[in-house]
């Protein structure tokens, strides 16, 4: 079967829009979490495979550089070192009784096979931007100033793939961003290097990682936000405590949240790390597949199946188990989403529609709610989409086994895109 191209339409910058998350009940946690994706305007038109692709691989040093508003003097006691220490390099943290690592660095490493990694991330700072907060509507600005400032303070940013940058304060419009910056280092693959986060990102390694998502899919593409919660470009980018706000009652520090989960396995096509022998795609009839774990694969085996819909959408199925970064809660404490899909291992189902970027969401059973366990498939479930005559049934799922899951692909071929709305799609 010849690669499928489709044309997608996504803004270069990225703003990312997160709710304020003190001191609110779950259900509008979650509320706000599946709203929370914005995309600010359309202006760049590209090509997006819907095969996976390999991207370039190797080390992508990140600058990391601490900016403050020339209004804003209060930085909270972060500094350079401290934020490489806690969030980028290699890094121990206590989760459910075992030492684990909350690095960036580590989770990229894993996510990617160990062909990408951010070998050589320094991080420098603070310096003063020329401008008060209310003059950078445009976070972005604020990161080129930022840029500027370091370079003007004699940091060579030429050994750099990407910056990053954390300022002392709010960002006017986004939690986070990404954009496209004149850098003098090695040529990002993406077409996005940089990427900025307000104060909010010093206890949010999963904000950090939400742009990362960003800048590591495929050039002209930019990724995209989803309302899957098993993925850090949708309600797997938790927050931590906001250094703005007094310490909650109880507790000694302001807590960090935990740099988790990985991204879901149609991100991971988009970031090209999936090889393509590691993902079939369905072509009719019946096919049984055994399938490894997404993360830390089973040697010999797909991790992710692709089963292409009329109109140039796909099911993409994956087995997401507790292993690596995907064993580590989203957060280790009251904020802790209890109804996290990656609370419970099984198989996922998304639904990725290239129309609408932002709407990707994972499958749940019929009448269940999408972003919570009820889009976990476990052995013995069966999903059925009446319109497309496909089911999707999973015959055996083991979190342990190898294969993790046995997985039959059915499509009858007989049904039409009118029946789509008796169908057990649930999509938001
Ligand atoms: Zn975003």
């Amino acid at each position: 079967m010849p690669p499928i191209n489709l044309v997608v339409i996504i803004n270069a910058l990225q703003p990312c829009l997160f709710a304020e998350m003190d001191a609110i009940d779950m259900k509008s946690l979650k509320a706000k979490f599946v709203s929370f994706a914005v995309v600010a305007g359309f202006s760049v038109l590209a090509t997006l495979p819907l095969q996976a692709q390999t991207v370039a691989t190797g080390p992508r040093a990140v600058a990391v550089l601490l900016c403050q508003y020339s209004d804003k003097p209060n930085t909270y006691g972060y500094t350079a070192a401290g934020i490489l220490n806690t969030t980028w390099l290699p890094n121990n943290i206590t989760m459910n009784g075992a030492t684990v690592d909350n690095s960036i660095s580590g989770l990229i490493a894993e996510a990617t096979y160990g062909n990408i990694t951010l070998t050589g991330t320094q991080a420098f700072g603070w310096f003063t931007l020329p401008n008060p907060l209310a003059s950078y509507p445009v976070s972005s600005n604020a990161g080129d100033d930022c840029i500027t400032a370091a370079q003007s303070n004699g940091v060579n940013l030429t050994p750099f793939t990407y910056v990053a940058v954390y300022v002392n304060d709010v960002l006017n419009d986004a939690s986070g961003e990404s954009w496209t910056a004149t850098l003098p280092g090695p040529a990002s693959p993406t077409q996005l290097n940089a990427l900025i986060v307000g104060v909010r990102g010093f206890t949010s390694p999963p904000l950090v990682l939400h742009e990362i998502g960003h800048i590591l899919c495929l050039s002209g593409y930019g990724g995209s936000h989803t309302d899957s919660f098993s993925d850090p470009l949708g309600g797997g980018a938790a927050l931590g405590d906001d250094p703005m706000q007094p310490i909650k009652n109880g507790e000694t520090a302001l807590r960090v949240a935990s740099v988790s989960p990985e991204w879901d396995a149609s991100r991971r096509e988009l970031m090209g790390l999936i090889p393509t022998a590691s993902n079939p795609q369905f072509a009719g009839g019946t096919q049984t597949y055994n399938l490894s774990r997404l993360t830390q694969p089973l040697l010999g085996l797909p991790t992710a199946i692709d089963v292409p819909l009329p109109g140039g959408t796909k099911y993409v199925i994956s087995a997401r188990t507790h292993i690596g970064y995907d064993s580590y809660q989203t957060f280790p404490n009251d904020l802790y989403i209890t109804g996290d899909t990656m609370a419970t291992e099984g198989v996922r189902i998304e639904l990725f529609t290239s129309t609408n970027v932002d709407a990707h969401v994972e499958m749940s059973n019929p009448g269940g709610d999408p972003t919570s366990t009820d889009a976990v498939w476990l052995t013995g479930q069966t999903y059925t989409d009446t319109a497309n005559g496909i089911t999707i049934a999973v015959t055996n799922f083991n979190p342990t086994g190898d294969p993790t899951a046995q997985i039959t692909v059915t499509s009858t071929g007989t049904q039409t895109q009118a029946h789509r709305a008796q169908s057990s799609l649930k999509v938001r």
